[in-house]
């Protein structure tokens, strides 16, 4: 018997070939399709050339697949989007391409997104988690983990669980999700989408068709809810959803009472999380996941790389690593979890810088500066009377943090820059790396003095 081929007779261009294009390409040629493969980088393209694809400017094509980072409206529009209008070739997901291979390929699996401007790793690796300890058979990826062309076709009653930016949101056509859940709004990505509205109506295609798990701490969510034409489950946070999931207190529960207490889940700390938690405990609940298993797996979540990750406790001193902080607003969600912390903070600061976060600062013991934003928050700080030095680099910073720490009677070092990585680290990743083996050097050497 021959291989598969859902693809078969379509000509399909793929634009950016790295960690999602790459293997979407080679995906689809498997798949049947004829496959024309463009990056603008020499190395991306003969790194193609090497997986045996076709590499060239693709000029005629059925539909095109381009990397979310690459834009197709717009004064930026890349050449090859251009065409792709030109031609009336539609611009599609990979999420799309996986949704329509699986389905053509028979399988009747479920298909879960997850979108919203925050909270959507956590709520996807959460659920993730909670299914798994379900003994389920599960396939997680896309914006986080693996892309959606890299992940295995799974057989009937089988699960994927999506992470869905608004990028690929905007560029997904027939794919219909089973069950969606649509967190938050707020504003973010305004240059790519135009206004507002742009980025709901890009964020809420996927739940055309959807049961739709609904965020109802924001207005703009409640209001795509409101003009969602299925089934809604409202989720909140804060307040009481009849008919659906929300947190009381740091109590996560529904119409049948309670479901697990957040206090026991060390991976979810603060109200931003009880968001999360109520998200993925309603969409686990739509999988007909027992009560008990999702308490179970919410207290044993183990909580995702770089956003509040506890790296060690020294002398007392806990170590959170929160480097995916990059703006203020991720900044606070962090500081308003801890009374008491030395924070680390800087890097390539945002517009605003510091000054949204001065009702937090009293619960600053001493604030350590690196990098370029460094003079800039020290004089915000210093203009509200808050302990702060410049130390420059995150090692200076991690060297005085335990000092700082124990001068002050703080129990948390928090690294949260509230800034962009790039004047000193590759990203986010790159810098909370470093903070983790700075602490572990720094857990080591404690032990041994
Ligand atoms: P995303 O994948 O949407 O970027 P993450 O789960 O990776 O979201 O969380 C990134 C950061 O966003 C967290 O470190 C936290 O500061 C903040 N955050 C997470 N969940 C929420 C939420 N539900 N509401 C507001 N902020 C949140």
């Amino acid at each position: 018997m021959s291989a598969p081929r859902p693809f078969a007779g379509q000509r399909i261009a793929v634009l950016g070939l790295g960690r999602a294009g790459l293997p979407a390409a080679t995906r689809l040629a498997e798949w049947g399709a004829h496959v024309t493969a463009w990056d603008d980088g020499a190395a991306a393209r003969d790194a193609a050339s090497g997986a045996g694809l076709t590499v060239a400017v693709p000029r005629d094509f059925d539909a095109l697949l381009i990397s979310p980072g690459i834009p197709h409206r717009g004064p930026k529009a890349h050449a090859i989007a251009l065409r792709a209008a030109e031609i009336g070739a539609p611009i599609l997901a990979d999420v799309e391409l996986l949704w329509r291979g699986v389905r053509a390929l028979g399988s009747k699996a479920r298909f879960v997104g997850i979108t919203g401007t925050n909270g959507k790793s956590t709520t996807t690796a959460l659920l993730d988690h909670i299914l798994r300890t379900a003994g389920r058979t599960v396939a997680t990826g896309a914006n986080l983990g693996p892309p959606a062309m890299a992940m295995p076709v799974l057989p009937d009653g089988g699960t994927y669980v999506l992470e869905i930016s608004s990028y690929s949101a905007e560029r997904l056509d027939r794919t219909r999700f089973d069950l969606a859940a649509f967190l938050n709004l707020s504003p973010d990505h305004l240059d790519r989408h135009g206004d507002m509205a742009g980025y709901a109506a890009a964020k809420a295609t996927i739940l055309r068709d959807a049961v739709a798990v609904i965020g109802m701490d924001d207005d703009r969510s409640r209001g795509v809810g409101a003009a969602h034409r299925g089934r809604v489950i409202p989720i909140s946070g804060t307040n009481p959803q009849p008919g659906g999931v929300w947190a009381e207190g740091t109590l996560l529960r529904d119409d049948g009472g309670p479901i697990a207490d957040l206090r026991d889940a060390p991976a979810l700390p603060g109200a931003h999380n009880a968001q999360n938690a109520a998200a993925a405990a309603a969409l686990a609940l739509a999988l007909d996941v027992p009560r008990a298993t999702i308490a179970g797996a919410i207290r044993t979540y183990p909580g995702l790389p770089h956003r509040q990750e506890r790296v060690a406790t020294i002398g007392g001193v806990t170590f959170l690593n929160d480097s995916k902080a990059t703006n203020a607003d991720s900044a606070a969600v962090a500081m308003a979890c801890h009374d008491r912390f030395v924070w680390i903070a800087g890097g390539v600061p945002k517009a605003g810088g510091i000054a949204p976060l001065a009702p937090l600062f009293p619960r600053i013991a001493r604030a350590l500066l690196i990098g370029e934003a460094a003079p800039a928050f020290a004089a915000t700080l210093a203009a509200h009377g808050t302990p702060h030095e410049v130390v420059g680099t995150l090692d200076g910073a991690v060297a005085a943090s335990l000092p700082a720490a124990r001068a002050t009677g703080a129990a948390v070092v928090l690294l949260s820059p509230a800034c962009a990585s790039f004047d000193q680290f590759s990203g986010f990743e790159a810098r909370g790396e470093a903070f983790r083996s700075l602490v572990h050097h720094l857990h080591q050497t404690a032990e041994a003095a």
